[in-house]
C-alpha cells in the first residue's frame, strides 16, 4: 500500500489496534521501574491496586494479556477434569485456543445465548453441580462483560445477580470476563464495582478500548491472587521492569475511561447508516449479518477500511481511541455501497 493510502487507513477490526498516545508514551518514559517479579516495582504495584481499588477487590495481579488473565482465573476456580460452563461465543471457549484444556485440565460446555446476553435459566439448564462420580461436575460460571462476540453487548445487572444467586445456591466459583468492562461502566452508568461485585475472579483490559499498548490486571482475594500470581511465573510470564508498561495502564484509566462513550455514540451512528439491526449496538461493537462477510472485507480493505469478517456472515466493526468523525464517516461512505450489493 502507498504511504499516502497508508494514512487513509480506518481501522476498525478491533479496539486492541490503538497506539499509545504522545501522553501515555510521556508517562512510560518517566515510570519509575524495579524487578516486578521481587515486588520491587512501584508503578505495577500501584496500577494493581488501582484497579483493585476500582472494581471493589483485595488484590490485583498484571499480566500480559487478557487471555493469561483470565486463563489464571479459571484455573483458580475449577480443578482438572471439573468443568467450567459459559455461553456458546465466550472468548474463553471460543478465541483462547483451548487454553484451558491445555494448561488447566478444565472441559467446558456452553449454552446458547443471542447476543450473548445473559440468562440464568440458560445457565441452570448447563450446569451439573456435585455430579459424584459418574457425570463430570460443574465447578464455575463464566460471564462476559460487555460481550464481544455478541457485538459490545452490555449484560443486563439484573440477570448477572440472578446467575450469581445460582451460583452460590450451587457452590460453583464465578469468573467475570470483564476485557471492556469499562464499556459496561460507561454505556450503563452502573459503578465498576457493582459491576465486578459477586464475582470471585474479574478479569479486565488495559489494551483494548483504553489504549494502552498491553496489560490486563486480574483481581480476586489477597489469596488466590498469590496464588494466581505463582502461576504466572509458572507460566512464564513473570515480568521485570514492567513498570513501563503499568504506567501506560495507569494513564489510560485516567484519561481514557470517561471517553469510551465518544466510541459509542460513533458505533451507534455507523450502525444506523449501515442498517444494523436496531438497538444491538449497546457499546463500541457494531455487527452486521452480510450476505458474504469476506468479500465486503476484502473490498473494503482495497478503499483502506479495515473490517473482521468473524463468520462467513458476520461482519464486526469496532469504534476506539484512534477513531475520529471523520474516520467512521469515511467507513460508512465506503462500507454502504458494498452492504447494499
Ligand atoms: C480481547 C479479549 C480478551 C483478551 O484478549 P487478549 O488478546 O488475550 O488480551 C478476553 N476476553 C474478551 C471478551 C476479549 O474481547
Amino acid at each position: 500500500m502507498s504511504s499516502l493510502a497508508a494514512t487513509m487507513v480506518v481501522d476498525l477490526r478491533s479496539d486492541t489496534v490503538t497506539r499509545p498516545s504522545p501522553g501515555m508514551r510521556q508517562a512510560m518514559a518517566e515510570a519509575e521501574v524495579g524487578d516486578d517479579v521481587y515486588g520491587d516495582d512501584p508503578t505495577v504495584n500501584e496500577l494493581e491496586a488501582e484497579v483493585a481499588r476500582r472494581l471493589g477487590f483485595g488484590a490485583g495481579l498484571f499480566v500480559p494479556s487478557g487471555s493469561l488473565s483470565n486463563q489464571l482465573g479459571l484455573r483458580l476456580l475449577v480443578k482438572p477434569g471439573q468443568e467450567l460452563v459459559c455461553d456458546h461465543t465466550a472468548h474463553v471457549v471460543r478465541a483462547e485456543l483451548g487454553a484451558a484444556a491445555v494448561f488447566a485440565g478444565i472441559t467446558t460446555r456452553t449454552w446458547q445465548a443471542r447476543r450473548g446476553l445473559l440468562d440464568a435459566d440458560d445457565v441452570a439448564s448447563a450446569i451439573t453441580p456435585n455430579a459424584g462420580p459418574y457425570l463430570v461436575s460443574t465447578a464455575a460460571i463464566a460471564v462476559e462483560n460487555t460481550h464481544n462476540f455478541g457485538g459490545g453487548t452490555v449484560q443486563p445487572l439484573a440477570a448477572v445477580r440472578a446467575v450469581q444467586d445460582l451460583g452460590r445456591r450451587h457452590g460453583l466459583g464465578l469468573h467475570l470476563d470483564g476485557a471492556r468492562l469499562w464499556n459496561a461502566h460507561v454505556a450503563s452508568g452502573v459503578e465498576l464495582d457493582q459491576l465486578a461485585a459477586g464475582f470471585d475472579t474479574v478479569s479486565v483490559c488495559l489494551s483494548k478500548g483504553l489504549g494502552a499498548p498491553i496489560g490486563s490486571v486480574l483481581v480476586s482475594d489477597e489469596e488466590r491472587i498469590a496464588e494466581a500470581r505463582v502461576w504466572r511465573k509458572r507460566y512464564g510470564a513473570g515480568m521485570r521492569q514492567v513498570g513501563i508498561l503499568a504506567a501506560a495502564g495507569l494513564f489510560a484509566l485516567e484519561h481514557n475511561v470517561k471517553r469510551l462513550a465518544d466510541d459509542h455514540a460513533r458505533a451507534a451512528w455507523i450502525a444506523e447508516r449501515l442498517g444494523a439491526e436496531p438497538d444491538t449496538t449497546d457499546t463500541n461493537i457494531v455487527v452486521l449479518t452480510v450476505g458474504d462477510a469476506a468479500s465486503v472485507a476484502a473490498a473494503a480493505r482495497e478503499q483502506g477500511v479495515l473490517v473482521s469478517a468473524l463468520g462467513p456472515t458476520f461482519l464486526r466493526l469496532v469504534t476506539h481511541l484512534d477513531v475520529d468523525d471523520a474516520a467512521v464517516e469515511r467507513a460508512a461512505e465506503v462500507l454502504a455501497p458494498l452492504l447494499r450489493r
